[in-house]
């Protein structure tokens, strides 16, 4: 049972900074697919993603796309949707159906 005393007024985020404990990945019914060869390195997804679930490799001059952290990505589709076709008309990142 559920002791309303328990519960934050309107849903209060009282740590700040807590995102990396929390495993959004559970949540998504579609997730985005990173298809390497047509990545331009533009940097728009890690922008707009608002889950930090970018994955990078920081280790050159440039940090590198590599792929999407599922633990955290919530599937919302806005990295699909900011991703330029610019290969060919190609994208680097589309949503797909999550096999569960
Ligand atoms: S689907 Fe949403 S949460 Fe997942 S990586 Fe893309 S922008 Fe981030
Ligand atoms: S938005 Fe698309 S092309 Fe740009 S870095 Fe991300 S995956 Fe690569």
């Amino acid at each position: 049972m559920i002791n309303t005393k328990d519960l934050h007024e309107g849903g209060i985020i009282r740590d700040p900074g807590n995102a990396t404990t929390y495993k959004t990945g559970d949540w998504r019914t579609f997730v985005p697919q990173f298809i390497e060869e047509n990545c331009i390195q533009c940097m728009f997804c890690w922008i707009y993603c608002p889950d930090t679930a970018i994955e990078l490799d920081t280790s050159g001059d440039k940090p590198k796309v590599t792929g999407i952290i599922m633990d955290h990505c919530k599937g919302c589709g806005i990295c699909a949707h900011e991703c330029p076709p610019a290969k060919k008309g190609k994208s680097a990142l589309v949503m797909v159906r999550e096999e569960k």
